[in-house]
């Protein structure tokens, strides 16, 4: 039985451990004998999206009651939970999930009231299947190096360019671009614009097999005809859209990465000690309980940053630093317990599809996108060295 103590923390109302209760049950249920293979990934992915609408979960991944959301904001320690739980279970389901919510999320926070009604109650019931396109060949951790234009022309803009690494590439309905509009130079000169997947001039350019199978792709937009009304937010704001969306969904790539190393230690555990070896279980080896109680120790402090950073974030607090705390120690700290379960297994660790062999490419990753580990470093940085600066001015 999984430690769940933590949901005791004072980071957590009530509402959030009955969420996880149920979800819980739900996974085993729905999600118990999962596996996915590179061919079959897109219809995986398609079915995943549709039973997690079906189960009401989805609903915690858009804001609004009005649009099919479970609540008028969103809730960042139930998306964390949800895609802890599911992580656990599931990688795929994990993605799935996670994926509605980024790819909405720009819309939920800053969409227009029409915008709002028009894909928001179909990501919430899974109707409709959401991608979120920042990153371009050259503007990976640049952001602000995107040569994406958005050139205006009357009521629309004429839309051309590439975006890479895009999640559900392929199979969603709709992506939130961010593109160059040129209202001022850098990261000032970005919108954030909904493309619909049927509009013409878009198109899937490649897909990418990567090493955790999931639906991604490069996307091409030739000559785009996208209504200005498809605008998201002010011209020229979409890097603090963009921004903004990622300080919610980058703690729960945390969460994700917690999820995968609970189950890797869930794994460790229920190997060690059933494993014997020298006249003993593996387990009873003081090498192995070193192990053991590093990967418990790890977990639960990237857990602490994690739920900090949620609850810091529902406060209604800045929470960049946080965020980006959260991200950095969960997913490295997962990487090692995953590392670490996966020896304990021996030879049955690199068995294609064993649980601590999925879990290893699984995590991999999490280190890179939404910021890899160096830029979370960086962000984290220049957090304190601006905190600093200021109070030194105040002295
Ligand atoms: C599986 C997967 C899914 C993704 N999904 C999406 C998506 O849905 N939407 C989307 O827009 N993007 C997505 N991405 C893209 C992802 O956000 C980028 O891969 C990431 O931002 C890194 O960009 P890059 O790959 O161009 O690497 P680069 O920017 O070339 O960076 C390479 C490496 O350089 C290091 N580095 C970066 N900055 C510094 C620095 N300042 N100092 C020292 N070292 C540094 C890091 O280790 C980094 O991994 C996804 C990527 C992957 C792998």
């Amino acid at each position: 039985m999984p430690d769940k103590t933590y949901l005791d923390w004072p980071f957590f109302a009530p509402h959030h451990a009955a969420l996880e209760a149920a979800l819980d049950a739900w996974s085993q249920q729905h999600l118990a004998h999962a596996t996915h293979d590179r061919a079959s990934v897109d219809h995986a992915c398609r079915q995943l999206v549709r039973q997690l609408g079906e189960g009401g979960w989805l609903r915690h991944a858009v804001a609004g009651v009005a649009h099919g959301g479970h609540a008028d904001a969103i809730d960042t320690r139930a998306i964390c939970l949800i895609r802890e739980t599911l992580a656990r279970h599931d990688g795929l389901a994990d993605f799935a999930f996670a994926m509605q919510g980024l790819g909405a999320g720009a819309i939920s926070l800053h969409g227009t009231d029409d915008q709002r009604s028009r894909y928001l109650p179909r990501v919430a019931s899974g109707e409709a299947i959401a991608a979120f396109a920042l990153s371009e060949p050259q503007a990976g951790s640049d952001v602000a190096a995107m040569q994406c234009a958005a050139t205006p022309d009357g009521e629309h803009y004429v839309l051309d360019g590439e975006k890479t690494w895009i999640s559900n590439g392929g199979i969603a309905d709709f992506y939130v671009v961010f593109a160059r509009t040129g209202e001022q130079p850098g990261a000032r000169g970005i919108s954030a614009l909904i493309v619909d997947a049927d509009t013409p001039g878009f198109e899937i350019a490649e897909r990418i097999d990567v090493i955790a199978p999931h639906p991604l792709a490069r996307l091409r937009f030739n000559r785009c005809r996208i209504p200005a009304a498809q605008r998201i937010g002010a011209a020229g704001q979409g890097f603090k859209v963009a921004m903004s969306t990622l300080d919610v969904f980058r703690t729960s790539v945390a969460a994700a990465a917690l999820g995968f190393a609970r189950r890797a230690l869930d794994e460790a555990l229920a190997h060690t000690t059933q494993r014997s070896m020298f006249g003993q279980m593996l387990s009873d080896f003081q090498l192995t309980q070193a192990k053991l109680a590093d990967m418990a120790t790890g977990i639960d402090a990237a857990a602490l940053l994690t739920y900090r950073a949620a609850w810091q974030r529902d406060c209604g607090r800045k929470v960049t630093r946080e965020a980006a705390m959260a991200k950095l120690t969960a997913t490295e700290t997962a990487q090692q317990v995953i590392d670490a379960a996966l020896q304990m297994f021996g030879g049955l660790g690199v068995v294609s599809e064993q649980p601590v062999e999925r879990l290893y490419r699984e995590i991999r990753a999490l280190r890179i996108y939404e910021g890899a580990t160096e830029v979370q470093q960086l962000i984290i940085a220049r957090e304190l060295l601006r905190d600093a600066a200021s109070a030194k001015g105040e002295a």
